[in-house]
């Protein structure tokens, strides 16, 4: 009988590009895919609600197409260590392959898990299938690590020519069957209630959906990526970041088919989207070298800031429900709710309404995203939080306050998105649309908008709260 090698699957939901199961393949081996389901490991960052709805549907598809390809996913929940130890035990592996992650308790939980299976005598390798650049590749000339992102990405970009190739995923997979393993339903990873409707209808987890949503936005968006990538009126993104996160697509095949799609004349870094795959490295790059950050402020001297008190919890589950009475807001995080997805330029809006001018601590929110956002991820999201509220890596100071209205005027001219999302505004003229505190009485009961009535008025008035906002970093900025 040959070798047999275990493969433990993690947030690399994909036989495409995977170095651990490339690693193993190529040592002749028999495979043994595992996935484990271990939440408690992850605390306090375990998966939320629309990422376990997500992962349900990821590991379901992962186990068909290993099926596929003669081998089936061995799946269990309980303590990482002991179970891989049991499962090299039972199958008489020699070895254990896995990729790597880059969040907090994770990495301390995979070194400990290194350490001691090879004290038990296990071959165990780490590699890397998620990121284009390991976290601790790029240094400043003084050798720490970047907080800016235009320099990290002048070090990063030209090193792209140079990047490897994605590997292409096996035709077939020597699999081993072991008993013992249990499904995914088993590892209860749907909603009791059932509210997941919205995110069934919007999206399809797995490496083949991964693969199609992919193709279809560089056929169809790459081109005139950079100048609409701002507008949540139209479908001008990828919509890839769950598959990213999740690791049904990874980083160099999407930047190998990138680099298909475009003139090859045009360096590929400063391509606007390759750039924003540079943002994902950069907020890696952070989340590594400041594990601190999901909790922290990077900048100390918000410590001190004066947050509302979070105790005032109703001005948080409004803007948690989409009713703040900001038309903007309110669409995004209804968008949020039904989708597990916002657009990019409408997280910043409702992030900075939040974290400005409700001045509620940026963590009630990263949290409420954690939560429902089916691409949440702990480096990206502490990076958006903090970036937006100002106590984070960016070169940009604190005092730029997202206005919703001229936000929602720029980059949704024709109020297509708020329409779409605040169903009881549509009749509105344009004109009010991103603010109906605006509309006289009239307009208002012509378009059948009662404020207070079936839409809220406004949780809060933007010039004073901007002004209070601005206060508050008056207090914190002179603190060394
Ligand atoms: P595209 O525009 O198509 O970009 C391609 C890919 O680049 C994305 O899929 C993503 O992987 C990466 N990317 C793009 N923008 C950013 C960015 N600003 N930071 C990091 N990576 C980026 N992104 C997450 O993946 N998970 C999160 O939990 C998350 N939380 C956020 C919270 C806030 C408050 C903010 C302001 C942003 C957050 N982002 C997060 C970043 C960004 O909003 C999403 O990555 C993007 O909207 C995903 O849509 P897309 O795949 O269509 O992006």
């Amino acid at each position: 009988m040959s070798d047999t090698i275990i493969v433990w699957f993690r947030r690399d939901l994909r036989l495409d590009d995977n170095p651990a199961l490339e690693a193993a393949l190529r040592s002749g081996a028999r495979i043994l895919p595992v996935y484990i389901h271990a939440p408690d490991e992850e605390a306090p960052w375990a998966p939320g609600a629309a990422s376990r709805w997500w992962l349900h549907h990821s590991l379901e598809a992962l186990d068909a197409a290993l099926r596929a390809r003669g081998a089936r996913l061995w799946i269990g929940q309980g303590e990482s260590l002991a179970l891989l130890r049991r499962l090299a035990e039972t199958s008489g592996a020699r070895a254990i392959h896995w990729n790597r992650l880059y969040d907090p308790a994770t990495r301390a939980r995979d070194t400990e898990i290194k350490q001691r299976l090879r004290a038990a005598g296990l071959d165990c390798a780490s590699h890397n299938g998620a990121l284009l650049f390991e976290p601790w590749e790029a240094a400043t000339g003084s050798g720490g690590p970047y907080r800016v992102f235009s320099a990290f990405w002048r070090h990063c970009a030209p090193r792209l020519a140079e990047h490897p190739g994605p590997i292409a995923a096996p035709a077939r997979i020597p699999g081993v069957e072991l008993d013992g393993g249990g499904t995914v339903a088993d590892l209860g990873l749907l909603p009791r209630i059932r509210w997941d409707q919205g995110l069934a209808e919007a999206w399809t987890p797995g490496e083949h959906g991964a693969r199609t949503t992919a193709e279809r936005f560089l056929a169809g968006h790459l081109v005139g990526y950079g100048e609409l990538r701002d507008h949540p009126d139209r479908p001008a993104t990828s919509c890839l970041s769950p598959h990213l996160h999740f690791g049904e697509i990874g980083p160099r095949r999407l930047l190998a088919l990138t680099r298909a799609a475009l003139p090859a004349a045009l360096p590929l870094g400063e391509h606007a989207f390759v750039r924003e795959l540079g943002w994902r490295e950069f907020a890696y790059h952070l989340l590594y070298h400041f594990p601190q950050t999901p909790e922290h402020p990077l900048d100390a001297r918000f410590a001190d800031y004066p947050w509302r008190e979070p105790s005032d919890t109703e001005l948080l589950e409004r803007w948690q429900q989409g009713r703040t009475g900001i038309p903007l807001v309110d669409a995004g995080m209804r968008e949020l709710w039904h989708t597990g997805w916002m657009h990019n330029r409408v997280r910043m809006v409702a992030a900075s309404l939040l974290t400005k001018n409700l001045r509620l601590p940026w963590q009630l929110g990263a949290r409420w995203f954690w939560d429902t956002l089916v691409d949440a991820d702990l480096a990206s999201n502490t990076l958006g939080w903090q970036w937006t509220a100002g106590c984070g890596a960016d070169a940009a100071p604190y005092f730029r306050v997202f206005n919703p209205v001229r936000q929602g005027e720029r980059f949704d001219p024709n109020g297509d998105y708020v329409r779409r999302w605040c169903p009881e505004l549509a009749r509105l003229p344009d004109k009010v649309l991103q603010q109906p505190w605006t509309a006289t009485s009239t307009t208002l009961a012509r378009a059948g908008v009662g404020l207070g009535v079936n839409y809220p008025a406004p949780i809060v008035d933007l010039a004073q709260s901007r002004r209070e906002a601005l206060a508050g970093w008056e207090r914190i900025k002179s603190i060394s």
